[in-house]
């Protein structure tokens, strides 16, 4: 089969190296792809992600089986439905209306209130004095949060009066009558947090054995901005197999029979956030892909045919995925100022050998050959270990191996710290 890629990531660069080892996959195409991919799949890196109709004309001339489009942009602008309805295509990534799943925060906190599947108490506001009066009198900690998507910058955990006026000056923006994009303010849950990674089709879901957790600030011991994620690593022993049965009976199929209930048409991955609390598992988010780096990482360690999973999903039938023993740890290299401002164009040096571990993301090529960074993450260098310290020394001993000034570029130090706590 011929499949096409929609995205630009390292979490699409895993996709298209799962495929480039699936039996039954002659033809990947990347679109636009990025520098990585070259050597597995042919890049289409003239074509943007939301120019609908090109994405769309190559998948006919190419004669293309399965799309599947890696990143929530084009999900939310309705790539899914346009290449659907149009075109016939198979797509594996939820229409715009199913992934209102990710872009609407309100949408599915009044989903998951509806068929009481647990996640934080919550309001939602859509008026500026309201939300004004609710913080003067709100017993912090709460989580005020934008409704749509935001990069994982629209989220602010308020420990104070002025905090919380603080955080409603920059996300909510009022018009002239006061009324704003919904703001919800949700009760702070305390717990350890993890991700789930789903595949489903309507009332079908498949949830991946190995969970793995990402580091979301920019810096060592959780401090710092919030960024796309610094790093992961899986498996997350921590979790037991009993918390993620919880998470299944009490979360996801549920969540999956809710859609359907709803009119909704799910295919493609559903990504769960969840918080272990003191009264059980409850939802934090749902995004509508795969999570970046921790696809990176949990794909890497699956043994089965790509194509063959989607098929079982397309179909609905059960399935066993195999996964590798051992742990893997995936460490990112970002440019100095990401998550804010940050410059381009900054060199970096490596061997194939550490290509081969690495999935790249914020990397371009020169004519001549070399890698310069064209964004502020530029790759997730990977290590794999029977045990979770030996799979830490092997990334880090890959990235001391890569050629970089330490002023323009930076990478977390204790990624997987939490493991090390519990092994
Ligand atoms: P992402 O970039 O992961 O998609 P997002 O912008 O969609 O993030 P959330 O996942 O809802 O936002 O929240 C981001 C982070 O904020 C969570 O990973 C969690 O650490 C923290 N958080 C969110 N909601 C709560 C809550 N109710 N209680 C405690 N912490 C929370």
């Amino acid at each position: 089969m011929n499949v096409a890629v929609i995205g630009k990531g390292g979490r699409e660069h895993a996709i298209v190296k799962m495929l480039a080892n699936a039996r039954s996959v002659k033809n990947i195409f990347a679109i636009p792809g990025n520098a990585g991919m070259r050597e597995i799949c042919e890049v289409m890196y003239r074509v943007d992600e939301d120019d609908f109709d090109a994405i769309a004309g190559i998948c006919i001339e190419k004669q293309v089986d399965w799309v599947i489009i890696g990143d929530a942009k084009p999900l939310s602008l309705g790539l899914a439905d346009f290449l659907t309805d149009e075109y016939g295509l198979t797509v594996f990534g939820p229409r715009k209306k199913e992934a209102q799943m990710e872009t609407s925060k309100s949408f599915t906190k009044n989903l998951l209130k509806k068929y009481n599947i647990p996640t934080a108490e919550f309001q939602v506001f859509v008026n500026y004095d309201a939300a004004e009066s609710y913080i003067k009198t709100a017993v912090p900690p709460y989580v005020i949060k934008k409704d749509g998507l935001t990069e994982g910058k629209g989220v602010v955990i308020i420990h104070s009066v002025e905090e919380g006026l603080d955080a409603l000056k920059i996300l909510g923006e009022p018009s002239k009558d006061g009324e704003m994009e919904p703001l919800i303010f949700e009760e702070y849950l305390e717990g350890e947090e993890f991700s789930l990674m789903v595949m489903v089709n309507e009332e079908y879901t498949h949830t991946f054995e190995v969970i793995a957790q990402d580091h979301k600030s920019a810096f060592g011991k959780n401090k710092g901005p919030n960024t796309g994620g610094m790093g992961a690593y899986a498996p997350v022993t921590h979790i037991s197999e009993a918390v993620r049965q919880e998470a299944i009976e009490k979360i996801i199929e549920p969540t999956a029979l809710a859609m359907v209930k709803e009119g909704l048409s799910y295919f493609g991955v559903l990504y769960l956030g969840a918080m272990l609390t003191d009264d059980g598992v409850k939802v934090l988010e749902y995004n509508a892909r795969f999570g970046d780096p921790e696809a990176q990482v949990l794909l890497s360690m699956i043994d089965s045919d790509f194509a063959s999973i989607l098929e079982h999903v397309q179909k609905k039938q059960p399935m066993k995925i195999d996964w590798k023993e051992g742990y893997t740890v995936g460490v990112m290299l970002a440019t100095a100022g990401y998550p804010f401002e940050y410059k381009r164009g900054i060199g970096i040096s490596f061997t194939d050998e550490v290509m081969d571990r690495s999935f790249i993301s914020g990397l371009a090529q020169t004519e001549e050959g070399d890698y310069i960074s064209s964004g502020g993450r530029m790759m997730l260098v990977t290590g794999t270990g029977m045990t979770i310290k030996e799979a830490l020394q092997a990334a880090y001993g890959c990235v001391d191996k890569i050629e970089f000034d330490k002023d323009e570029i930076f990478y977390r130090t204790d990624i997987a710290h939490r493991a090390m706590l519990t092994n």
